[in-house]
């Protein structure tokens, strides 16, 4: 099932179809704040009033023209600016496809340049997320060369990748800050983990790698499993609770959201906002078999939803 919504997830007739659906739209915002820069503004507000960090995602992935990469690097400009007027408690994240990575390195480079300068005179961080693994090399050579300019620039590492460790090593070694998940993509068994208990194991592994480093990083995950194994080792180490974040999607598991801050941990929800959110969707589907059934019971008419309801 994980598989097929993956896949139905890049499907370019399908989008169209449910994203102009009412009722899907509907089930899409429990996981999008909204279409508009303000609707990412007000969640924003909101879960800095809980007491929490916030990352604003303008949704958007494999732009195909040149225009189009441009346009979303004129949007994070002004998302930047906006940010800082509203004294938000947040930072960016974004996908180099978004920016061109798919017409070619330099234009996306040049754009994702343009950005990291902007949020560096506002004193505020770009976090690139990771893609499928067509793109892992070349994002983290991109990360790579634009940190070596400036330091408010981190990226993303999955750990259901083999190569993960060593992408690890190396970016830990020029001081690059990095967020930890376990990757959200379909990949094939000779590239990633295929058995969820292998990924956690080299996620619990990775966690203990970032967190020795003595760098700021994300620990992004709603497992309680792994939230466990990275307090423990937190408390055994001496690691400050200052030193680190644990990362959140918004809308999910706000229960452990609330819990962890009130233990007294950093948290920082991710917050997806735009008009392109079919694939962001589809993944948070793919996550969860009872997102699925969410979803279906919502599309269905209320006389024929099971009894209960
Ligand atoms: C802040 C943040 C940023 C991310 N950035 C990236 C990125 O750049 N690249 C990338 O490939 N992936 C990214 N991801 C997604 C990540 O890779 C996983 O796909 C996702 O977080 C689910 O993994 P998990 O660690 O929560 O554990 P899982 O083992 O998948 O889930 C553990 C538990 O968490 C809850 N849960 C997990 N997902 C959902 C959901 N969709 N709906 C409801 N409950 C859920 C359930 O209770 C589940 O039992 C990000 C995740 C976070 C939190």
């Amino acid at each position: 099932m994980r598989s097929f919504l993956l896949h139905l997830s890049e499907n370019k007739r399908l989008a169209p179809l449910i994203m102009n659906n009412a009722l899907s739209r509907r089930v899409a915002r429990r996981f999008v704040a909204g279409e508009r820069l303000d609707d990412a503004i007000e969640a924003g507000r909101e879960v800095n009033r809980a007491k929490r960090s916030a990352s604003l995602d303008l949704l958007g992935e494999n732009v195909s023209d040149e225009a189009g990469a441009r346009r979303a690097a004129e949007d994070y400009l002004a998302i930047f600016d906006r940010i800082a007027r509203e004294k938000l408690d947040a930072n960016v994240s974004l996908k180099l496809t978004q920016l061109g990575l798919d017409l070619g390195e330099p234009l996306c480079q040049e754009l994702l340049e343009g950005i990291v300068a902007h949020a560096a005179e506002l004193g505020n961080f770009v976090r690139i997320d990771m893609e499928g693994s067509a793109y892992t090399q070349r994002t983290v050579g991109i990360t790579r060369r634009v940190r070596a300019k400036y330091s408010n620039v981190g990226t993303v590492m999955q750990a259901y990748l083999y190569r993960a460790e060593q992408d690890v090593k190396d970016l830990v070694s020029v001081g690059c800050r990095m967020r930890l998940c376990k990757g959200a993509y379909k990949e094939p068994p000779d590239t990633a983990f295929p058995k969820k208990r292998d990924v956690d194991a080299n996620y619990v592994k990775l966690m203990k790698l970032l967190l020795s480093s003595g760098i700021y990083h994300g620990i992004a995950t709603h497992d309680p499993a792994m939230i466990h194994a990275t307090k423990k080792f937190v408390r055994e180490r001496n690691i400050g609770r200052e030193q680190f974040e644990f990362q959140m999607l918004y809308g999910i598991r706000t229960d452990l959201q609330e819990q962890l801050v009130r233990e007294g941990y950093r948290l920082r929800v991710y917050i997806p906002f735009g008009a392109d959110w079919f694939p962001y969707f589809m993944r948070r589907l793919a996550e969860r078999p009872a997102n699925l059934v969410f979803f279906l019971r919502n599309l269905m008419p209320q006389s024929t939803r099971p009894h209960g309801e």
